[in-house]
């Protein structure tokens, strides 16, 4: 039977050594030609939200913006994007961090957080999580409390979940 995990996968593109040999790049660009695809996908993301008080989406530079837009205004909460350094323009905060290939920093506004607010978090990717990690360490620092940490797909093999599991982690798809 073709269930609606099978449906969402088959919109999937391995990418064999992308960016560097050795890496299977998930391709989401196939998931998002496809409206019914994207239904899908959003649809899965909100299954697992649906008793939990959200105020504020914050998602990941650049591929965590295309479903974490459509999570914030589908919520009705405001939405803070994650971005490289010297792209925000206003006051921030700066993590750096590990990726599976090399190492980065990432900022968010410092009036993006108050204390107390209910934190989504999303990416397009769960890989090794030191980027989700980051993320979850400046939305701490600015008081905020993570409901949930959400991915289109976690690659379990990474053990990315690790990193963040002191927080709830859902994703659409696994492998
Ligand atoms: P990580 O910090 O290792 O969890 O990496 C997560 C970030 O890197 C996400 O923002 C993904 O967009 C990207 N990423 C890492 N590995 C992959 C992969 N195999 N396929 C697609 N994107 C990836």
């Amino acid at each position: 039977m073709k269930t609606p995990t099978h449906t969402l996968k088959s919109y999937i593109t391995d990418v064999q050594d992308f960016p560097k040999k050795g890496i299977v790049f998930k391709d989401i660009t196939s998931l998002l030609q496809s409206p019914e695809a994207v239904s899908l996908c959003l649809e899965s993301l909100l299954s697992e939200l649906k008793d939990k008080k959200i105020d504020k989406v914050v998602a990941i530079e650049a591929r965590g913006f295309f479903f974490g837009m459509l999570l914030a205004q589908t919520l009705n909460v405001p939405f803070f994007p994650v971005r490289k350094p010297g792209k925000l323009p206003r006051k921030v905060v700066s993590q750096s961090f590990d990726l599976e290939y090399g190492s980065d920093i990432l900022e968010l506004h410092e009036d993006a957080i108050k204390s107390g607010d209910k934190v989504l978090i999303h990416d397009d990717v769960l890989a090794t999580g030191g980027t989700a990690e980051a993320v979850c360490k400046m939305v701490e620092s600015l008081g905020g409390q993570i409901v949930q940490c959400n991915f289109i797909m976690k690659l379990n093999f990474l053990e990315g979940f690790k990193k963040i599991q002191s927080y709830p982690i859902y994703a659409a798809l696994t492998y």
